[in-house]
């Protein structure tokens, strides 16, 4: 880490395992240095973290992305009288990559961990490397108190690639798990919340409609199919059961905007006044309430396509809409994590529960079976803009917080 703008020693430690960080703060630092932009490789961090985990005489998976430019790390401190225990467990969870940067106003360079005032500077200083940081820092601790017999619930580390672009990680590190037979008793995702107990989120489902018509002269219209006609049918139709969702008395109010939402986000079509349009291509997403499910929505939009599209092809056969998913993350729910919930309120001090509207991986933890919540250092409100940062304090407290874990972790 470095204090302003200064030279950047941090690419020598890179390649000597060796010298790895003994703090959160000179771990944070080191973390940033490796530009994990999701478009790029993230293989650099993950061997960092892969070396020092083998030198705390851990064993490391990796599982990586089809063409082995991108890898997910999974580590176990195993507990037990033996110290063989790995199932159960409590797993901590964090993504490596990060948002590009590109066009963004950065006051001092973003791969550069940089203090300023109370505040370290720095593309993933809370979106998320501040939380991985700590996770790193406790692992000796925890090794320790392994290998003295006194560690009572394995403690397991996940690093994900790709969360930015769709939570595509994660997923391969739960199959691995459910393959050798590992079930984790809870999971901590570390996404910025200040250190708040998340214990809900949204899913969301991104959708693009493509609107298929027939062009004609529109002094014609009787030879062609307006495609932009029919795409506003459907729009309409969004609309509407976007007003039926937020009325809906299953609402829950925990959450900012305490219903499902339904929104139309881009819309193109047409070449011409006096052209009756052969396309019209529209992109909505769907945030759905953690107990509906993507389907709630999806089949009567299915519906309603199947309807438009028997009254175009009666007109012309080769005519049509198109209904394609883009993007989905499931909704976290909160159905079984109230042990977890407990647990945490009773570390913490701090009893109250939040709902969140963005996505992370957790709903994927918590649909494979892990109670799971989210609490982290850093505000969202920093994540994925220009001067990202963390507050100094926000990882003191992110320390704290896994120092009182660990130690329910040896609690008999
Ligand atoms: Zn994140």
């Amino acid at each position: 880490m470095i204090q302003d703008t200064n030279d950047n020693a941090s690419n020598d430690q890179q390649l000597n395992p060796a010298t790895h960080p003994s703090n959160s703060l000179d771990w944070l630092s080191r973390l940033i240095a490796f530009d994990t932009v999701s478009r790029h490789s993230n293989l650099a961090l993950i061997h960092d973290v892969r070396a020092y985990c083998e030198q705390l005489g851990l064993t490391v998976d990796l599982s990586f992305n089809e063409a082995k430019t991108k890898a997910n790390l999974f580590v176990t401190v195993p507990a037990g009288e033996n110290a063989d225990q790995i199932n159960n467990g409590l797993v901590l969870s964090g993504h490596t990559d990060v948002v590009p940067v590109d066009g963004q106003d950065w006051t001092s360079e973003p791969f550069t961990a940089t203090i300023r005032g109370d505040k370290l500077y720095g593309r993933g200083a809370c979106d998320m490397k501040g939380f991985i940081a700590c996770a790193l820092t406790i692992l000796p601790q925890a090794v320790q108190l392994s290998n003295s017999g006194q560690l009572r619930r394995p403690l397991h580390l996940a690093l994900s690639f790709d969360e930015e672009v769709g939570c595509l990680g994660a997923p391969l590190i739960l199959a691995d798990l459910k393959a050798r037979g590992i079930t984790p008793d809870y999971c901590i995702v570390g996404e910025p919340t200040n250190m708040a107990m998340v214990v809900a989120h949204k899913g969301i489902a991104v959708y693009r409609c493509r609107v298929h018509g027939k062009s004609a002269h529109s002094s014609l219209i009787g030879q062609g199919v307006n495609a932009i006609s029919y795409a506003s049918k459907l729009v309409g139709y969004v609309d509407t059961l976007a007003e039926e969702l937020s009325t809906r008395d299953d609402n829950d109010a925990l959450f900012t905007v305490p219903y499902s939402t339904l929104s139309v986000g881009t819309i193109h079509g047409g070449t011409a006044t006096n052209i009756v349009p052969n396309l019209c291509e529209f992109t909505f997403d769907y945030r759905n309430l953690p107990h509906m499910t993507q389907d709630d929505i999806l089949a009567p939009i299915q519906a309603k396509v199947a309807e438009l599209n028997a009254q175009m092809q009666a007109r012309a056969p080769e005519t049509g809409i198109e209904l394609m998913q883009e993007e989905s993350v499931p909704a976290m729910t909160d159905n079984n994590s109230a042990e977890l919930q407990s647990l945490i309120a009773a570390l913490t001090g701090d009893d109250e529960r939040h709902k969140v509207a963005y996505a992370t991986e957790g709903g994927q933890f918590t649909n494979a079976g892990i109670p799971t919540i989210i609490c982290g250092p850093g505000s969202i409100e920093q994540a994925h803009k220009a001067d990202e940062y963390v507050e100094l304090i926000e990882i003191e407290r992110c320390d704290g917080f896994l120092q009182k874990l660990l130690d329910s972790c040896t609690a008999k």
